[in-house]
């Protein structure tokens, strides 16, 4: 029974590296061979099929299998190859090794691990592997030259002996590096007896090599602190790898007992703070991000959340958390258009109840928390907004509004036609029509304001949107980056008008996308001229503004395949060696806040600006193309001021039809008859 479990997790193990990028098939055959369950302490056996380093006594640690593969497969081995490796430890890369080659031989520095390992290879019949116990930064000079080297332990430069001891032709892969960060993995070939070509593998996290020719004090390498981990994670095992990042990051156990007063001290007296996510459908995401915005609201007076959805439909959400409860039914169902369940979800609908109760009880004190929407897709929408607006108190105005949105009325269906009629000259353009109605909007302020501010507000609103949804469809047509531009810095003005209308110094949380509120200067997209909210928010407010992103390794999210599509919940790949993901995955920590800008460890955030990948997903998420399709280059510490981990992440919770048909007709997601 317990075999075949194990058989079966071993292979999915083996998805897991494959999904990382390991794609030699040798190499994931040998692992598929290799029972790692074996090569582990029995309290650890359940343990053996994660991807992650564990410990196997004497503070070392048996490899992670992403990176046996990584190495393994770097090695470039053929099958009458001899192969040294170094660090046997409990001797599980070498049975792989042996696998795939003749001979393995392979030098541990530790008593103890070696003589076990040799044991266990033999009971096991791996006989073609041979274990010493010595100092391997000096190689195996009797049974060299050998075709491939595999150094399994970081030091802090390749060992000279090892280069001698390779054949012409023959490869070594070695982690060196400092050990206070990540180890670059290296590659080595040897071209001529003089001559070797090296090449960098990315960032990696080994336990030390010590030796002669390796580091020579072993207690100055031990990481200075351990952060104590949650009973029934991954952990509850000892790293064995030091890791910097481990040391700066402030883990936690729940989203709900997270200590949020570092994280709070450290937004200080912003006055806009920036809630980024990964995806547009992970819970955790959600969960966390209102979980702080609660604790902005009530422990730091913030004034109003401003989301990364359409105006009009988070206005409802609006009124609903300001009580301005208008029992006729509306005319239309706020988000039911797609991606629905970015906002029809659970983890929504308990924040906005909260923050329904929190202005319960604040409204005899204060203004009542706001809620709105940064977006710009709700065109018709917000045309039908706007003449309902003037027919309550003007119907004059209401029917020239009337004519003039009529120009837009034939591409109700499908805006985005209309931009290419009206740019090819075959539908006369609505740019006037548009931008006159908010003038006219505008213009009221004055006569209204008084009694009837929040209504005239909101009209003024949906018709500057309708004025930059109108110029969205046609810009669109120029390309991506000006409509992305376009649309971004209407989401900022918006931002704008929504502190002016709070007061001058109203504070306000954003909720949007990593990319549009990570500084997008940081990113490959900003070198070819693309902005957003993030980089708006700081060229504007400076110091005052306190960014966040938020990621995870693998797990599952809500997200469609296509454009228009159904919701999937679909399994998020683990994610590449090269990324952002890949270091906060090697801590081991399951989730954690990591400070950036405000680190007490600025070595490790210079580190970290140096680029690498970072995935985004967003409402589609194709995992056959992650790579093109997901990934991008940026800088994370010139990105955001904090990043918060999820190892591990679940998909939201879109909102069943059933709840919805018991709301009252006021409540943002009621259903609607028609
Ligand atoms: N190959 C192992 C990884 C073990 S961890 C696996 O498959 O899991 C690295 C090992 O390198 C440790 O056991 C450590 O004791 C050993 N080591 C460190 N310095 C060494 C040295 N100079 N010579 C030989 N082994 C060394």
């Amino acid at each position: 029974m317990q075999t075949t479990d194990f058989r079966y997790q071993r292979k999915r193990l083996i998805e897991t590296v494959r999904g990382r990028g390991i794609t030699d098939e040798v190499v994931l055959q040998a692992m598929i061979d290799v029972p790692r369950e074996e090569f582990v302490s029995d309290e650890l056996r359940e343990f053996a099929y994660r991807d992650a380093p564990l410990p196997i006594g004497s503070g070392q640690t048996i490899s992670q299998p992403f990176i046996v593969g990584l190495m393994t497969a770097a090695a470039e081995l053929a099958p009458d190859d001899r192969v040294l490796e170094i660090g046997t430890g409990c001797g599980y890369a070498a049975a792989v090794l042996s696998r795939i080659v003749k001979e393995v031989y392979t030098v541990e520095r530790i008593e103890d691990l070696a003589r076990s390992a040799g044991a266990r290879l033999k009971r096991l019949g791996f006989h073609n592997v041979h274990v010493r116990h010595a100092d391997g930064t000096l190689g195996w000079p009797e049974q060299a030259p050998f075709d491939a080297i595999i150094v399994t332990a970081g030091g802090p430069q390749v060992p000279p002996p090892l280069l001698q001891q390779l054949r012409i032709g023959g490869r070594l892969v070695i982690p060196v590096g400092d050990e206070r960060t990540e180890q670059e993995l290296i590659r080595v070939v040897r071209r001529g007896s003089d001559d070797f070509e090296r090449t960098n593998l990315g960032g990696v996290l080994f336990v030390p090599l010590i030796g002669q020719a390796g580091w020579h004090d072993d207690k100055a390498r031990v990481p200075k602190s351990v952060p104590s981990q949650n009973q029934n994670s991954r952990a509850g095992i000892r790293p064995g790898h030091s890791n910097a990042l481990r040391d700066v990051a402030e883990p936690f156990e729940s989203i709900e007992t997270a200590n949020l007063k570092p994280l709070l001290d450290r937004i200080g007296d912003a006055q806009v703070v920036l809630i980024g996510e990964a995806s547009h459908g992970t819970s955790e995401f959600y969960r966390m991000r209102a979980r702080i915005t609660k604790a902005l609201i009530e422990q730091k007076n913030f004034d109003f959340v401003a989301v990364e959805a359409d105006w009009p439909d988070a206005y409802r959400i609006h009124d609903f958390v300001t009580h301005k409860d208008r029992p006729e039914p509306h005319a239309w169902e706020a988000f039911a258009r797609f991606p629905t369940w970015m906002w029809r979800n659970e983890e929504v609908l308990d924040f906005i109840h909260w923050l329904r109760d929190f202005n319960r009880n604040r409204r005899a004190v204060r203004r009542p928390v706001g809620f709105y929407g940064l977006d710009l897709y709700s065109m018709f929408t917000s045309i039908h907004r706007v003449l309902h607006y003037l027919k309550g108190v003007d119907p004059q105005a209401a029917a020239v509004a009337r004519e003039r949105y009529g120009c837009l009325a034939p591409w109700q269906q499908d805006p985005a036609t209309y931009g290419r009629a009206a740019l090819n000259g075959s539908y006369r353009s609505c740019e006037r029509d548009v931008v006159q109605m908010l003038r006219d909007l505008v213009a009221r302020q004055v006569h209204a304001a008084v009694n009837d501010g929040e209504d005239l507000f909101d009209a003024q609103l949906n018709a500057r949107l309708v004025a930059d949804a109108e110029r969205y469809y046609r810009v669109m047509y120029y390309g991506s980056d000006e409509s992305w531009n376009h649309r971004d810095r209407h989401m900022f003005q918006t931002l704008q008008l929504l502190r002016r209308h709070h007061g001058d110094k109203s504070k306000a949380v954003i909720w949007e996308h990593n990319s549009h509120l990570g500084n997008a200067a940081a990113t490959q997209f900003g070198r070819r001229g693309q902005i957003n909210v993030g980089q708006l928010c700081r060229e504007e407010f400076g110091e005052d503004v306190y960014s966040i992103g938020q990621g995870t390794d693998h797990g599952t999210v809500a997200a469609a395949t296509d454009w228009e599509g159904e919701m999937e919940i679909k399994s998020v790949r683990p994610s590449l060696p090269e990324s952002y993901e890949q270091l906060m995955h090697l801590t081991e920590l399951n989730q954690f806040f990591l400070p950036l800008t405000k680190s007490r460890d600025q070595t490790l955030t210079s580190r970290l600006a140096v680029p690498r990948l970072e995935r985004a997903i967003g409402v589609i998420y194709r995992p056959e193309t992650e790579r093109q399709s997901h990934y991008f280059e940026v800088s994370l510490t010139k990105q955001f001021d904090e990043w918060i981990w999820f190892d591990e992440s679940s998909a939201v919770h879109p909102l069943g039809t059933q709840k919805l048909a018991d709301y009252e007709p006021w409540h943002p997601f009621a259903a609607i008859d028609r």
